[in-house]
C-alpha cells in the first residue's frame, strides 16, 4: 500500500498511546498505576452534564453554525473580556472540536509549505507534528530553565518565520510566564511580525495564588498577531466533550471557518450547550478542582523529595511534573521497562523533545500518586 508521504511521517500521539496502553492493561486486570494521562480525573460538574441532557431532550441535535452557536461565541467573548482583559467580538471567535482542532486549523490557515514555526522545547507532543502536517517547518528552540530566553528567540527568527507557539501554563513542565517575560517575547515577535499561537488551555489550573496573563492583553500590536487557543477540556474536566476555541483577527477566524466547513463542520451541538452552561454557571467547582490539583502537586513534590538525585522544576500550573534523574538516559526504554516491571505508566521526556526526563501527571488520587512514586523509587534501585 502506498500512503501519502504526509501521514507516513506522522508519529501517533505518544501521550494518547501510552495512556491507552495503560488503560488496556488495567482493563485486563493488571495492577497499573497510570500517571501518564493528561486529563483531569474529576467528573464533569453536574450542572454542565444537566445542560447536555437538556440539549438532547430539547432536540438540540442538528448542525449549528460552522463556527459554533452565536450564544456560545458571545459567552466566550464575555469570558475573554472579563477574565483575560481581551476584547474579541463573536466574529473573532471560532469553536472547534477541542483546542487541538482549533490549533491545527490555525496552523493550517497561517502556514505555507516551508514557512517556519518556532516551538520552545520541551513542547507539547502535537505541536511539531501539526506544523509538519501543514508542510511547514518546526524550529525547536531550546529553553533556559524551561522558559524562552529572549536573546535565543531573536537568534532563531528568520525571513521564513511565520509563527511562535507559546504555552503558559506549560505542558509538560508546568512553568508559567510572568508579565515581564511575556513583554520581552511580545516585543521581539511584534518587531518581526511573527504570529503568536498562544495555547492557554491550562489557564485555570494555576498555583500559589498566581494569575494567568494572556499575551494578547499586553498591547494592540501583539493582540493583532495573537491567535488565542483555549478550551473546556482541562478547566471543566470535559476532555471527552471535545470543545475548544480560537480567538483572533476576523480574517484568520473566517479562514479557519472555511477550512472547518470542509472538514468537521460545526462542533458537537450538545457539547456546545454544555460548554455554554460551564461558562455561565458558578465557577466554584473549577476552584474546587484547582485546589485539589494544588494539594496533589504539593503531595507529589514531597514524595519525590524522598528520592535521591531527582530534580524537577516546581509545577506552577497544569498538572504535570517533569523530572530528571541521572539514571534516565534513554527515557523511552526507561518508561517502557517501568511499565513492564513496576506497572507504572509515565510519558518519556523524549516525546516532548527532552531526553533524560519523565512526565508524571498528578491528575490522580493521593493513593495513586503515593504508590506511583514508590514504584519509581523501587525501579530506580534496580537499574
Ligand atoms: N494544548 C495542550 C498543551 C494540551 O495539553 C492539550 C491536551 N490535550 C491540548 C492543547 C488539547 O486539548 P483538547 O483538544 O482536549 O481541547
Ligand atoms: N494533552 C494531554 C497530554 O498531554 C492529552 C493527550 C493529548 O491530547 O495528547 O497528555
Amino acid at each position: 500500500m502506498q500512503l501519502a508521504r504526509r501521514v507516513l511521517e506522522v508519529k501517533p500521539s505518544p501521550t494518547l498511546s501510552i495512556s491507552s496502553k495503560a488503560k488496556e492493561l488495567k482493563g485486563r486486570g493488571e495492577d497499573v498505576i497510570n500517571l501518564s494521562v493528561g486529563e483531569p480525573d474529576f467528573n464533569t460538574p453536574e450542572y454542565i452534564k444537566e445542560a447536555g441532557i437538556c440539549a438532547l431532550k430539547e432536540n438540540f441535535t442538528r448542525y449549528t453554525d460552522t463556527s459554533g452557536t452565536g450564544e456560545l461565541r458571545e459567552g466566550i467573548s464575555q469570558k475573554l473580556r472579563k477574565e483575560n482583559a481581551l476584547t474579541y467580538s463573536a466574529e473573532e471567535i471560532i469553536v472547534s472540536t477541542g483546542a487541538k482542532q482549533a490549533l491545527y486549523n490555525a496552523i493550517l490557515v497561517l502556514c505555507d509549505p516551508g514557512e517556519e514555526v518556532i516551538i520552545p522545547s520541551p513542547y507539547w507532543v502535537s505541536y511539531p507534528e501539526m506544523v509538519r502536517l501543514a508542510e511547514a517547518v518546526p524550529v525547536i528552540l531550546q529553553t533556559r530553565n524551561f522558559k524562552v530566553d529572549p536573546e535565543e528567540l531573536k537568534k532563531v527568527i528568520t525571513k521564513r518565520t511565520k509563527a511562535f507557539i507559546l504555552n503558559s501554563p506549560a505542558n509538560p513542565t508546568g512553568v508559567i510566564y510572568r508579565r515581564e517575560e511575556l513583554k520581552a517575547i511580545a516585543e521581539i515577535i511584534s518587531r518581526h511580525n511573527v504570529y503568536c499561537l498562544s495555547d492557554e488551555i491550562y489557564e485555570k489550573i494555576i498555583y500559589d495564588g498566581e494569575k494567568h496573563i494572556s499575551i494578547g492583553s499586553l498591547n494592540n500590536k501583539i493582540k493583532s498577531l495573537t491567535i488565542l487557543i483555549n478550551g473546556f477540556s482541562k478547566s471543566y474536566s470535559m476532555t471527552g466533550w471535545r470543545i475548544g476555541y480560537a480567538a483572533a483577527d476576523k480574517e484568520i477566524i473566517a479562514a479557519m471557518k472555511r477550512l472547518q466547513s470542509h472538514s468537521t463542520s460545526c462542533p458537537n451541538s450538545i457539547a456546545q450547550k454544555a460548554a455554554l452552561a460551564a461558562l455561565g454557571g458558578s465557577q466554584s467547582e473549577v476552584e474546587i478542582m484547582r485546589k485539589k490539583f494544588e494539594e496533589r502537586r504539593n503531595f507529589l513534590i514531597e514524595k519525590l523529595k524522598e528520592i535521591e538525585r531527582v530534580t524537577f522544576p516546581t509545577p506552577e500550573g497544569a498538572f504535570y511534573c517533569f523530572l530528571s534523574h541521572p539514571k534516565i538516559t534513554n527515557s523511552l526504554s526507561f518508561a517502557e521497562k517501568l511499565l513492564e516491571k513496576e506497572k507504572l505508566a509515565v510519558v518519556p521526556g523524549i516525546a516532548f523533545g527532552k531526553e533524560g526526563y519523565l512526565r508524571l501527571s498528578f491528575a490522580a488520587s493521593f493513593g495513586e500518586i503515593e504508590e506511583g512514586v514508590e514504584r519509581l523509587k523501587k525501579f530506580l534501585k534496580t537499574v
